[in-house]
């Protein structure tokens, strides 16, 4: 691959960073660097931030909203249109299965068409007040908004995060992880291409421990979108208290999935594999600890190891992969020592012979809840499974989690799945079924897996402050 873009996208262009400073980028499958991305550092910040503000007061902002959609619309369509260039990029720079790539980038460009058709029919309220007259509200865009976005899903989340931002009327800076900023750099150059004005969009890559406190605190800054991990997360909500900046954060989870006796347990098993592998276990959502109700523990643990081995590891490349490598060396490192930490059985969770930061997904069963295998984010291949008699205690040991991001529920019986999803912590669930994000619908998390939402019409109400307007008669 020659034609891979590595430069920052500021104010409509291509740049370089002042300081010389790269970032350079690993194929995780081969272990090797295969380019450099330049770097921002203070001065670039500053000045995407300045260009940022300029085009919201001077064109996005008061854009007509049928022009606005149609810019949107237009970005889709360059995205589907590049669907194979992205992938491409995003499975070299991650290691992610090309199948996935392609799906995701398709995701993106659904995303952009969701919000450009949102525009309008993003309504405000007329409310009848005691005294008469005439009381509406307005939804007003914010101004510059900081999008910081993580590495394990780096086109998606840029795309739902800029497109209801840029929906709503904001600017947007956007921030991807060191080590994925590939995709991003190249939904700059599109929504330029596509007749976003200069600066509505700045992509500057850049190490969060370097630039990150910078931009968050920035005061142009209106709102901070962040998705990653907890203990960032809440770095940031303590930068941005000052200055009460909005916020919306999506974090890390330990999603359970909890499997009744009167499941369909065929379909429970061989789907629940990939409900917590897909993406090499680096998925917020991973539904990472299973609980599974103790007359079908021993068969649902044969079915679920079965279908695990089933799963095709390697060349990301290839068409018919399904599990990739780990991120990096350090993410790899990390997974294993959470298999060393445990007493419990594990199958699997050795690396492979051939090249690259793989491993075998790992089954523990035997694990005890006090284990920190159990309890902390692993964001890896890696599954825990424990049985359960009672359903009052299983949702006590569900809820126990301070995460409540994500999960999936199995079982026929109507009443006890409504029970059940109402009492589990978390901002979103599945039933019979492991499906999490919905264009269309909200996405994130209770407790310590965020607030705010991502997706759906809750995303573009997240990107704008809520005006009240009176008339007297
Ligand atoms: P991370 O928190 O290390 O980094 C996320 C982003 O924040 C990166 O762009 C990083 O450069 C930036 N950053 C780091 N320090 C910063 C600072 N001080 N100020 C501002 N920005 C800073 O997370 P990660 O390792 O990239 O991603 C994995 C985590 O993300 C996991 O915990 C995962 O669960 C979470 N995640 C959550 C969701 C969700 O929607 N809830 C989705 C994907 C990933």
């Amino acid at each position: 691959m020659t034609d891979i873009t590595t430069h920052l996208f500021i104010n409509g262009e291509l740049r370089r960073a002042k300081s010389g400073k790269v970032i350079a980028q690993v194929n995780p499958a081969t272990e090797e660097i295969f380019c450099e991305v330049q770097s921002a550092g203070a001065p670039e910040l500053e000045g995407s931030i300045e260009g940022a503000q300029h085009a919201f007061t001077e064109s996005w902002r008061d854009l007509k909203p049928g022009r606005r959609a149609e810019i949107l619309f237009q970005i889709a369509r360059l995205i589907r249109d590049n669907t194979e260039k992205l992938a491409q990029l995003e499975s070299r720079n991650i290691g992610k299965p090309i199948s996935d790539a392609r799906d995701e980038v398709q995701l993106g460009a659904r995303v952009f068409e969701y919000y450009a058709g949102a525009i309008s029919r993003f309504y405000g309220q007329t409310i009848p007040v005691a005294r008469g007259g005439l009381d509406i509200t307005l939804r007003q865009p914010m101004g510059v908004v900081a999008a910081i976005v993580p590495w394990n899903f780096p086109f998606p989340i840029a795309c739902w995060k800029a497109a209801p931002a840029l929906a709503a009327g904001n600017c947007v800076v956007l921030k991807p992880a060191s080590q994925s900023p590939l995709t991003a750099i190249m939904l700059g150059v599109i929504a330029h291409q596509a007749g976003l004005p200069a600066g509505a969009l700045q992509i500057i890559p850049g190490a969060g421990s370097e630039i990150g406190d910078a931009l968050v605190q920035h005061p142009s800054i209106r709102k901070i979108s962040f998705t990653g991990s907890t203990a960032i997360g809440a770095r940031i909500m303590a930068l941005a208290a000052p200055e009460l900046k909005r916020l919306s954060l999506e974090l890390g989870g330990k999603s359970p999935n909890i499997v009744f006796a009167d499941c369909d347990l065929d379909q429970a098993a061989s789907s629940s594999p990939m409900s917590v592998f897909a993406n090499t276990g680096q998925d917020c959502c991973a539904r990472s600890r299973i609980f599974v109700e103790q007359p079908i523990f021993d068969t649902f643990v044969d079915k679920f190891v079965a279908a695990t081995r089933g799963l095709r590891m390697g060349d990301p490349a290839r068409d018919d992969t399904q599990l990739g490598p780990l991120v990096s060396k350090s993410q790899r490192e990390s997974v294993e020592e959470f298999l060393s930490s445990t007493a419990g059985t594990i199958t699997g969770g050795k690396r492979p012979s051939f090249k690259g930061y793989f491993l075998q997904p790992a089954v523990v069963t035997n694990v005890e809840p006090a284990e920190r295998i159990w309890r902390e984010e692993v964001f890896g291949p890696v599954v825990c499974i424990r049985p359960f008699d009672d359903e009052k205690e299983m949702l006590a040991e569900v809820n126990a989690s301070p995460y409540g991001l994500s999960g999936s529920l199995w079982t026929n019986d109507l009443k006890r799945a409504l029970r059940v999803a109402r009492q589990v912590e978390s901002g979103v669930l599945s039933i019979n079924s492991h499906s999490s994000v919905h264009v269309e619908a909200p996405f994130g998390g209770f407790k310590q897996s965020g607030l705010g939402r991502d997706l759906g019409m809750s995303a573009m109400e997240g990107y704008t402050e809520l005006k009240n307007i009176y008339f007297g008669e």
